[in-house]
């Protein structure tokens, strides 16, 4: 296994740039729905509920439950097999929209269903931090 295999990094489309901004400063936004009230996630140019082009980020709460996930313990050779054993988990964050993620900074033994989590992020270079999420103590 060649260590030179680069992790790749996200796409920063023009639509999810604020996001990935305010992820390098720590912050963790959400699109909302100014028509329809609701939040969005992932990012769009309008809203999947009602249509409108109204979309405006707000700050978030960071905070959400595991709607499910799985640990990864076997893996083709990739820039993640020396990250395992690692979890990638669905979150279902508080304002009613789901995100794909990893938990990290715990055993993967002691994750559940519904367990309380929080954001954190991890920095992968100057331009982008990963928003990833560990047990809310
Ligand atoms: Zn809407």
């Amino acid at each position: 296994m060649s260590d030179t295999v680069q992790k790749p990094l996200p796409e920063m489309s023009q639509v999810a740039k604020p996001f990935w901004e305010a992820a390098r400063e720590g912050r963790f936004i959400l699109q909302k729905c100014a028509a329809c009230g609701k939040h969005v996630f992932f990012p769009r140019i309008r809203c999947p509920h009602c249509s409108s082009d109204q979309l405006d980020w707000v700050d978030a709460s960071g905070r959400g439950t595991v709607y499910s996930y799985t640990v990864v313990v076997n893996n083709a050779p990739s820039a993640f097999i020396n990250d395992m054993p690692y979890v990638v988990a669905i979150i279902q964050l508080d304002e009613g929209v789901r995100l794909l993620s990893n938990i990290v900074d715990c055993d993967p033994a002691e994750i559940r269903c519904e367990m309380p989590v929080e954001v954190i992020f991890e920095k992968l270079d100057e331009q982008f931090s990963l928003p990833k999420f560990k047990p809310l103590t």
